[in-house]
């Protein structure tokens, strides 16, 4: 495993204030979702006993979890309190002491509701809202170590990008593929595997098709669509393989999404709004004829989340800035026939991008 980096905690929940001063807001309460590992460095169990951290923008902040979890925590005392609850215990009015009388609460978007509705009850003048702008706010630009591994996860579903380009395609199953796929992503070093699409032949019009029992044969496009964590960070990257030799007409296709990809990305600059760099690659696959089916924003923010902000979508006035991690992921579907899809990992830079996914975006005939 790679070693756990030595985030800095304790500066993370000052920023944390900081923006609650901004946003608003009196206390901080995070429970599943990447706010508290963001925070804290601990995931919560998405069990029925409640964890959560509470942050007061004025006071010290406690993390309230099972007795039973309470050994898996790395203690940070410098920056929470942990309070354990044994079983005959009430989370929820633990937690509305920790609260008292502040009025505003901002609260994890994957908080389950039975906590919430239960925090309501307990603490009726207490007006809570969605911590999503603030928590993004944090987390939208990258820390350095942050960078680093997300790069070392991209390394890793590059180097399987790269088997699966002398691997064998025909006559299996997308869901055995899917399979190896997420086997030679654990092997090359991801701890956790999250997904691994396979969509065949016509399976491919479908971008997030679930991989079935299809067997994929000569004259099918493949798209494949995987990553993996390395210490909370995710990869994610898509590549389009043909068994045999493909037509001319698939070419073109192959050929405007690759062409959409690499102008996405060198759109990419700090600065630019990122409804521009969907409106750049958008706009080279309109030309050539396939507007229409390019059914999806260009690419989405990636860290502790698979998909977090900044969200490369039209209406997104949101200035790029170094530091910032999201997906350049074009893609053509072409319904009853087939789909192509290219996606890479880039980190927005001082002056420009900085791809994390290397692998080739040729087009690769596999047998
Ligand atoms: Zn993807
Ligand atoms: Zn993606």
């Amino acid at each position: 495993m790679t070693e756990a980096p030595n985030f800095d905690y304790a500066g993370r929940v000052a920023r944390a204030r900081n923006a609650m001063e901004d946003f608003g807001f009196d206390v901080l309460l995070a429970s599943l979702g990447s706010e508290l590992p963001y925070l804290t460095g601990y995931q919560a169990m998405p069990l029925e006993r409640l964890t959560m951290a509470v942050v007061p923008r004025d006071g010290d902040a406690t993390l309230v979890v099972p007795e039973l979890e309470a050994p898996r925590i790395e203690r940070h005392d410098d920056v929470f309190d942990v309070r354990a609850w044994g079983e005959t215990e009430d989370p929820i009015g633990i937690v509305a002491d920790l609260v008292g009388s502040r009025s505003r609460a901002a609260i994890g978007d994957r908080t389950w509701s039975v906590f919430l509705l239960g925090l309501q009850a307990a603490l009726p003048a207490t007006k809570f809202a969605s911590a999503r702008r603030l928590t993004a706010a944090l987390r939208l630009v990258k820390e350095p170590a942050e960078v680093d591994l997300m790069r070392l996860a991209a390394e890793a579903v590059d180097r399987v990008a790269a088997r699966l380009a002398t691997h064998q395609f025909a006559g299996k199953t997308e869901r055995r593929l899917s399979r190896e796929v997420i086997d030679l992503t654990r092997e090359e070093g991801c701890e956790t595997v999250d997904f691994a699409i396979v969509a065949s032949g016509p399976n491919g019009a479908s971008p997030h098709h679930e991989p079935d029992e299809r067997v994929i044969g000569p004259g099918d496009s493949v798209v494949i669509d995987f990553g993996g964590t390395i210490q909370g960070y995710h990869s994610d990257t898509t590549r389009t393989f043909h068994v045999g030799e493909p037509s001319a007409a698939y070419r073109e296709v192959y050929e405007v999404v690759r062409a959409a990809q690499a102008a996405g990305a060198d759109a990419v600059h700090p600065g630019v709004e990122a409804q521009a760099v969907d409106a750049v690659a958008r706009r080279i696959i309109a030309d050539a004829g396939y507007g229409d089916y390019f059914i999806h924003r260009l690419g989405h923010g990636i860290g502790l989340d698979v998909h977090e902000d900044p969200y490369l979508v039209t209406g997104n006035s949101q200035q790029l800035g170094p530091g910032m991690t999201f997906s350049i992921e074009p893609g053509v579907y072409l319904p009853g026939r087939f789909g192509v899809r290219i996606e890479d990992i880039v980190v927005c830079t001082d002056d420009g991008v900085d791809r994390l996914n290397r692998s080739p975006r040729e087009l690769v005939v596999v047998s």
